[in-house]
């Protein structure tokens, strides 16, 4: 049953679930995978070598789907620095007309996609940033909880917090980001405001995704214990999966003085962590994980895993209605 609400209307879609832009991860066939599920695929640009790389990746994409998909930017520190608007204009020439943005200082790229008349979602984690984004003229709003994998910001505010938060604070739709993994989230997420929900490990979880069975299998393993916070006294906190090499990390930030990244930068190299999913060993390199590993028990295709959320939030929601006598099930029904 399709959740209708102000997010999948304009995004097009039948179930407001939009699938992280993920480094490494967000390839055409996981990304064509969701978006055929009724979802929103996302291809991570940087996950593309080149802007010309990025080109061939919508392509092969478009293959795959007819359905609405977007293209990830996300502007962080990086060891080289990428061709931002080298990749945003290579998108929008190959007709991509989604985008999700997230980092620092994103107003050029915004400024951009509107002005191809591009939907913007854009992911941050403070009120303060969405309500500046707000007022760049994003469509959506992608608020990101402590919960997240990859980068929290520095401010430590859980999902529950900032998402009741955005409710009262933005004027134009949000979806919820950090900590979902299934239906009950989903349902908490709609209750809370959002029209919709934005998920990454969950995806990294499918038949679909292109990282290592080992990795997969790692990850349903895990308990909601088993990430950690690197790059804390560096400002650019990242959560990642706790192992080997992000506990040295730990370990060498806390060293009387701290750290410079150069102290760390061939532990955490993107590069070196990219093979973790290719060779699937999960002690390898760093690698992004939410703390919704917790709630993963299965690797199931992105169809078996969207179907499962649509009746899952259907079941959350007429369980909660039989709590209050009278109230009526507020998810739509087509
Ligand atoms: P990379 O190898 O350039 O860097 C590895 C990690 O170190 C990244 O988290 C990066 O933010 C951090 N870093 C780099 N230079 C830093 C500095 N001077 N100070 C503090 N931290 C620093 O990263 P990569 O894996 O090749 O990824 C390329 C870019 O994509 C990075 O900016 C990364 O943050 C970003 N990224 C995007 C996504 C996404 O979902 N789109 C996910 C993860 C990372």
């Amino acid at each position: 049953m399709p959740i209708i609400t102000p997010v999948s209307k304009l995004l097009g879609i039948r179930v407001p679930v939009i699938q992280g832009g993920m480094q490494w991860v967000g390839v055409p066939k996981l990304a064509a995978a969701v978006s055929e599920a009724g979802g929103l695929g996302i291809l991570t640009a940087l996950t593309q070598p080149s802007p010309d790389a990025l080109r061939q990746a919508i392509r092969e994409t478009k293959k795959l789907t007819s359905k609405p998909f977007g293209v990830n930017i996300t502007l962080l520190p990086s060891i080289n620095p990428p061709d931002y608007q080298g990749y945003a204009r290579a998108a929008v020439e190959e007709g991509v007309k989604i985008f999700e943005t997230a980092g620092n200082n994103p107003g050029p790229l915004i400024k951009y996609f509107k002005s191809q008349g591009c939907i913007v979602v854009h992911k941050c984690t403070t009120i303060r940033h969405a309500k500046s984004a707000e007022r760049l003229g994003v469509d959506i709003l992608s608020i990101d909880g402590f919960e997240c994998a990859g980068h929290p910001g520095e401010d430590d505010v859980g999902g529950l917090v900032l998402l009741a938060r955005a409710a009262t604070e933005l004027k134009i739709p949000y979806v919820a980001s950090g900590g979902i993994g299934d239906g009950r989230g989903f349902a908490a997420s709609l209750a809370l405001g959002a029209g919709g929900v934005n998920m990454g490990t969950r995806f990294m979880c499918t038949v679909e995704s292109p990282i290592h069975q080992k990795i997969k299998d790692k990850i349903v393993a895990s308990t909601e214990r088993d990430t950690v916070h690197i790059f804390r006294t560096l400002h650019n906190t990242a959560r990642v999966f706790k192992n080997k090499v992000a506990m040295e990390v730990v370990t060498i930030e806390k060293r009387p003085g701290g750290a410079k990244f150069e102290d760390i930068k061939d532990l955490v190299s993107g590069a070196r962590g990219r093979k973790v999913y290719e060779n699937g060993d999960p002690d390898y390199g760093i690698w992004s994980a939410g703390v919704v590993v917790g709630l993963i028990n299965d690797v199931p295709t992105c169809e078996e895993l969207i179907q499962r959320l649509e009746r899952e939030v259907e079941e959350t929601v007429s369980g909660l209605t039989k709590l209050v006598p009278g109230a009526s099930c507020p998810v739509s029904k087509a």
